[in-house]
């Protein structure tokens, strides 16, 4: 068996530095150079295209069957919609989420200027002082409902303008990137940002190792993911196999958990190929690397966005658990370090 080390700490402290740069989709390129930067760090060649997703290579020992692994740094977000009469703002989403997974949420308004005001999302009914708590609870959670309320001395669309804030201006959500002391890791965007981490922690542990992937390897890190044509470009076209490392749904029903990597079996867009299936979970068993086989019923991936764009690939996909996803979220040292280990592992096979 082939030595190498998966160094928790340093991928962990590479996920939490990619936790608290902000980049929902469309203002993704200080995540992206982040993690460019880490894996020049280890030695890679990269290059940005023009849609500005990264794309780093390996080397590997044979460029006979060429692999591309991807995983992406865009995560949900919002945008100013409009500015409202009583200065506060109306958003408009940036992927898919639910509403009340944001009520109460910490956000940071980002202006053309680059200055960043603070605010929090709420109900227009939120105070059950104001309101009976019957109408508060019974207030329908859309768009239409929720305003930003700023941390700024204004009660005017003038006095919001004031402050530098326009329609179309980027709204993060306060990530709460936080690890515990029992090894959970608890925040916004773990999906997919853990996945970026597990392919930052198997990289490392290679190069520290020594070892040379069995393929030449592609790593697309995409930025356009969560509106569904992440990875529709960006893999070379004489690849055959595509990996994609994408969070596992944890919840009621599910197969998944939080201590082990997720093996998708099928989501929305149907099968991943058997072969890369069957090749995977033999290489998880033979590395005794806890695994979970599933199926993610409300679930679309990069490996879609790719195939639907023309590639022809045999396209697997694997994860880290992450419980209440596209809510505040939450995944375990242990799950990224089976994933970045199964990376490892399908890395150096043949
Ligand atoms: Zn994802």
């Amino acid at each position: 068996m082939i030595e190498y080390n998966i160094d928790a700490s340093g991928m962990t402290g590479f996920l939490l530095g990619l936790l608290n740069i902000y980049s929902p989709t469309g203002d993704t390129e200080r995540a992206i150079a982040y993690v460019r930067k880490a894996f020049e760090s280890l030695g890679l060649e990269t290059k940005l295209n023009a849609k500005g997703a990264l794309i780093a290579t390996w080397e590997g020992r044979s460029a006979g069957r060429p692999r591309a692994l991807t995983a992406h740094v865009d995560t949900l977000g919002a945008m100013v919609k409009e500015i409202k009469p009583n200065g506060r703002l109306r958003l408009t989403q940036l992927g898919g989420y639910v509403w009340n997974t944001v009520e109460g949420e910490g956000c940071f308004v980002r202006t053309a200027t680059g200055v960043t005001v603070s605010g929090t999302i709420l109900p227009i009914k939120a105070s059950v002082h104001v309101h009976n708590g019957k109408e508060v609870s019974e207030l329908e959670r859309k768009e239409a409902n929720m305003e930003v309320r700023l941390d700024a001395r204004t009660t005017k669309a003038e006095e919001t303008r004031a402050l530098g804030i326009e329609v179309g201006d980027f709204c993060y959500l306060d990530s709460r990137a936080q690890l515990t002391d029992t090894g959970f890791v608890r925040s916004r965007h773990l999906d997919d940002k853990a996945s970026v981490a597990c392919i930052y922690g198997a990289f490392k542990a290679m190069a520290d190792a020594g070892l040379t992937p069995a393929q030449r390897t592609t790593a697309l890190i995409t930025n356009f993911e969560e509106v569904g044509h992440g990875a529709s470009t960006g893999i070379p076209s004489d690849c055959v196999e595509l990996l994609v490392v994408d969070m596992a749904a944890v919840g009621e029903g599910q197969n998944s958990d939080e201590f082990s990597c997720g093996i998708c079996v099928k989501d929305s867009g149907g099968p991943y190929h058997i072969e890369m299936r069957r090749k995977l979970v033999e290489l998880a068993q033979n590395a005794d690397i806890p695994y979970k086989l599933d199926i993610y019923p409300f679930y679309g991936s990069d490996g879609a966005a790719a195939l639907h764009a023309g590639s022809d690939l045999r396209v697997g996909l694997i994860g880290p658990g992450v419980d209440a996803s596209h809510a505040y979220e939450r995944t375990h040292q242990d799950s990224l370090a089976a994933t970045a280990r199964l990376i490892v592992e399908y890395l150096l096979a043949p």
